[in-house]
């Protein structure tokens, strides 16, 4: 049946599927308009706008941005991006810095707990713009240290883990004006992310709003049903749009598929339009 995913990752960031693939993936599973969302990157967007072509899907050109409120990490969604902006592209080349500053400090951490790794294997695991910590978790689990990219996680590389180095993130008011400035519409990613409900919820998402924040992802892999409910309430008392995706990452994030992320994501096509009218071509 058909549907959209507006939350995929390629390997121009931390997925492991490369841009054509995910479209050709998603063209299987009966996608119409899918979104390329790499963390802090457009540079895969022109290889899945050619496939999109080529397989008549849409292709929604895409990011996700890390960014921070009140030191909690915030992921913003933009969608319809001129990616090609040159000030856009100047912006997140300059947040990029601050991953190329960190892996290597991981690295040498995990060094100082005896294992074994260098920031050269890690490199070699994607594309060198958008590298980050699941490019490290994937050499963790082949060198045998840990069981899953999730236990590397959990142990080594997650906050509290004991390898965990804080990274310098734009605020999300930043990364909302950014996306803003490139014609783009933003929308709060993974709002289960922020362990946040009922009122507090409302009130983060209304400060969001207040810095221009158009959306929210009420439709996701991972997110309970009673989440997508109430969710979907906080749009609606706020105003804002509805999005949804899968947050498809390949073999980093197992058991999450495009479209369908964990068997049963359907995100409607008719949630498109009104996103598409809130973007300045
Ligand atoms: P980085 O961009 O280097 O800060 O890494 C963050 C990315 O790692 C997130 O966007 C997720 O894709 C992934 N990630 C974060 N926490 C976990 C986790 N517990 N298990 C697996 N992947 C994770
Ligand atoms: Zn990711
Ligand atoms: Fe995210
Ligand atoms: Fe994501």
């Amino acid at each position: 049946m058909a549907r959209i995913d507006l939350h995929l990752h390629t390997t121009y960031s931390d997925g492991s599927v490369p841009p054509a693939e995910v479209v050709s993936l998603a063209h299987k599973a009966s996608v119409t308009a899918l979104a390329i969302t790499d963390h802090d990157i457009v540079d895969g967007i022109p290889e899945a706008l050619e496939a999109g072509t080529q397989l008549g899907v849409e292709v929604i050109p895409g990011i996700e941005i890390s960014s921070r409120w009140e030191e909690k990490e915030t992921h913003i969604l933009g969608y319809f991006l001129k990616w090609q902006d040159p000030e856009l592209q100047k912006c997140l080349a300059d947040h990029r810095i601050s991953r190329h500053t960190r892996n290597p400090q991981i690295v040498e951490k995990l060094n100082k707990f005896g294992l074994s790794l260098t920031y050269d294997e890690v490199k070699a695991k994607g594309h060198s713009a958008s590298i980050g910590r699941p490019h490290i978790a994937q050499v963790l689990v082949e060198k045998g240290y840990v069981n899953s990219v999730k236990e590397a996680f959990d142990r080594y590389l997650g906050v509290g883990g004991d390898a965990y180095i804080p990274r310098e993130l734009p605020e999300a008011r930043e990364a909302i004006d950014w996306i803003r400035k490139a014609g783009g519409v933003p929308v709060l990613a993974h709002p289960g992310w922020t362990k946040q409900k009922g009122e507090d919820l409302k009130k983060f998402c209304k400060k969001l709003k207040e810095a221009g924040l158009l959306g929210i992802e009420v439709f996701y892999s991972t997110h309970h049903p009673r989440q997508t409910s109430e969710y979907l309430g906080v749009a609606r008392h706020l105003d804002l749009l509805v999005t949804g995706g899968s947050d498809f990452h390949g073999v980093t994030k197992p058991g999450i598929e495009v479209g369908i992320g964990r068997g049963n994501l359907k995100v409607p096509e008719k949630l498109l339009e009104p996103l598409k009218n809130a973007a300045c071509f």
